[in-house]
């Protein structure tokens, strides 16, 4: 129930390039590695990993196989 409100948000926070987890702002995250030529991982202060498309402009959290 509750995580049917809570993943619309964190997903607005994630267009918004904040971090759902903690709000830091991902751009401003230097824990940032290369992954191919479009994509970064990166992972925020709180742990959280996502992949940055470089392309699209875009975060998203990565999959498990990606970590
Ligand atoms: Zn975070």
């Amino acid at each position: 129930m509750l995580k049917k409100l809570i993943e619309p948000m964190q997903l607005v926070l994630l267009q918004k390039k904040y971090c759902p987890g903690c709000t830091r702002k991902l751009d401003s995250q230097r824990n940032r590695t290369g992954r191919s030529q479009t994509t970064e991982k990166v992972v925020c202060d709180c742990g959280r990993i996502f992949i940055y498309d470089k392309e699209l402009d875009t975060y998203r959290r990565a999959a498990f196989q990606e970590v």
